[in-house]
C-alpha cells in the first residue's frame, strides 16, 4: 500500500504549500525595504486573525518564548498571579510564573474538564491578583475555557487577562477587543499552518501602561522595544525571515478564506470526529466543554494508546498525538485545527476503523465513517 504522511497532531500541523514555496524562496536581508514592506503587512495581517486593534508583536520563538514574555514584560516580583490550570499547558503557566518569582496561585480542574468560571471569579476575589494566565484551549486534554468569562472576571477584579490561545486563535471565537482581554498569545504552528518558530502577542493598551512599571528583568523578549521595533517596520532581533515570508502567505490564505470560515471549518471537524469516534464505541476525553482544536480520545479498557498510535503510524502514516503527563497511554489526540479538510478526516476515520478492529476492539466497518457523514451531510 502507497502511504502517504499526514499529521494529525494538534502542532506542528500540516503546512500550507504557499508558505512552503515562499520559504523557498526566502533569501533575504531583513534590513531592507522588500522585506520591511513584508514585515508590516504580516503585522497588519496579523490584527486581521486577531480581530483587534490592540498592538501585536511578533517573536521569533515557539509558543512558550511569548509566554515567558506576557510574565516577563507584565509583573514585578512579588505581585501575585493567578492560574487556572487543567492540563500541561496550565501547568507551563505555572512553571514560568514561578521560575520568575511571582506569589502564583492555581484554580485547578482535573484532566479532561474545564476550569469553571465561577470558581475563578471566587478565587480571584479572595486576594489582590496582577493577572489571570490561562489557556483558551488546553491542547493536552481538549478542553476549551470560557474565555469571556474569564476575562470579565479578571477584569471586574482589577487583574490583566493573560490567554495562551495558541490552539484557540483560527480555532474557536475570541472576541479580543470586545471581551477585554489584555494579552492573547498566538504560535505560526497551529491554525497558521507554517512550521515551528514565531510566536504573537496581542497587547492591550493597559497592559502596554502596566510593562512599562513592571519591574521583572527582561531582555530578548521586551514589549517596549518591539513596539518600537515595529512602528518602522522592524524587528528587534535577526528575525526568522523565512517562515515570515511564509507567515505572509498563510495569513494572505486565511483572509481569501476569511477568519470566520477557518474556525467553523475547525468547528466541523471537530464535531464530526466527536460522533464518529463515538459511534465505533469510543469515549470521549473532553465529554463537557470539548475543544475544536482537538480531539482527545479514550484509548479502549486494557488497551494501550500506543498501540494504536502505533498501528496508525505504521499502516497509513498518519500522525496522532499521545495524552500527555498522566495521560499518556490512556488516550489518543486527533486535530482540526489549520490546514484540514474533510475528505482526509473522513479518511483517517476509515483508517482508524481498520486500526480498531486489528486491535480487537470491533468496529463495523462504515460505522465511524457514516455518522462523521451524517454530520458533513447536515453542512451541505
Ligand atoms: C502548542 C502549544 C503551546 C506552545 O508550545 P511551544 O512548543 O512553545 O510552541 C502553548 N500552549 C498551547 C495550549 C499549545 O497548544
Amino acid at each position: 500500500m502507497l502511504k502517504k504522511q499526514r499529521l494529525f497532531t494538534p502542532g506542528p500541523t500540516p503546512l500550507l504549500p504557499a508558505a512552503m514555496a515562499a520559504m523557498a524562496q526566502s533569501e533575504v536581508h531583513h534590513r531592507t525595504a522588500d522585506f520591511r514592506a513584508a514585515y508590516k503587512q504580516v503585522l497588519e495581517d496579523l490584527h486581521y486573525f486577531y480581530g483587534t486593534t490592540n498592538d501585536v508583536f511578533l517573536f521569533t520563538s515557539s509558543g512558550t518564548g511569548a509566554m515567558e514574555a506576557a510574565v516577563s514584560n507584565l509583573f514585578s516580583p512579588g505581585d501575585a498571579v493567578l492560574v487556572a490550570q487543567a492540563g500541561k499547558f496550565g501547568e507551563r503557566w505555572t512553571e514560568i510564573a514561578k521560575a520568575f518569582g511571582l506569589s502564583t496561585d492555581i484554580v485547578e480542574a482535573p484532566y479532561g474538564e474545564p476550569v469553571m468560571a465561577d470558581a475563578v471569579r471566587a478565587k480571584l476575589g479572595s486576594r489582590k491578583y496582577a493577572g489571570l494566565l490561562f489557556q483558551a484551549s488546553e491542547t493536552s486534554t481538549g478542553v476549551a475555557h470560557d474565555v469571556q468569562a474569564f476575562a470579565a472576571a479578571a477584569a471586574e477584579h482589577g487583574a490583566l487577562s493573560i490567554v495562551d490561545a495558541i490552539t484557540g486563535l483560527g480555532v474557536m471565537p475570541i472576541d479580543v477587543d470586545g471581551w477585554g482581554l489584555d494579552v492573547v498569545i498566538g504560535g505560526s504552528q497551529k491554525s497558521l499552518a507554517i512550521p515551528p518558530g514565531l510566536a504573537f502577542a496581542s497587547v492591550s493598551a493597559r497592559a502596554l501602561e502596566q510593562s512599562k512599571k513592571a519591574a521583572l528583568p527582561r531582555f530578548y523578549f521586551s514589549y517596549a522595544r518591539e513596539k518600537k521595533a515595529a512602528d518602522k517596520g522592524d524587528a528587534s532581533w535577526t528575525p526568522s525571515t523565512a517562515l515570515i515570508l511564509a507567515l505572509a502567505q498563510s495569513l494572505k490564505f486565511v483572509r481569501e478564506l476569511g477568519r470566520e470560515t477557518l474556525i467553523a471549518n475547525a468547528a466541523f471537524l471537530a464535531e464530526a470526529t466527536r460522533a464518529a469516534v463515538q459511534a465505533m464505541g469510543l469515549q470521549l476525553f473532553a465529554k463537557s466543554s470539548p475543544s475544536s482544536a482537538v480531539t482527545a480520545v479514550c484509548s479502549p479498557e486494557g488497551v494501550d494508546s500506543r498501540v494504536i498510535i502505533r498501528a496508525l503510524r505504521d499502516r497509513f502514516n498518519l500522525i496522532v498525538a499521545n495524552g500527555q503527563g498522566s495521560m499518556e497511554g490512556k488516550l489518543f489526540r486527533l486535530a482540526h485545527l489549520g490546514y484540514y479538510d474533510y475528505p482526509e478526516l473522513a479518511g483517517s476515520i476509515a483508517a482508524l476503523e481498520l486500526v480498531m478492529n486489528s486491535i480487537g476492539h470491533k468496529v463495523e466497518l462504515g460505522a465511524g465513517v457514516r455518522a462523521a457523514q451524517q454530520v458533513a451531510a447536515a453542512r451541505l
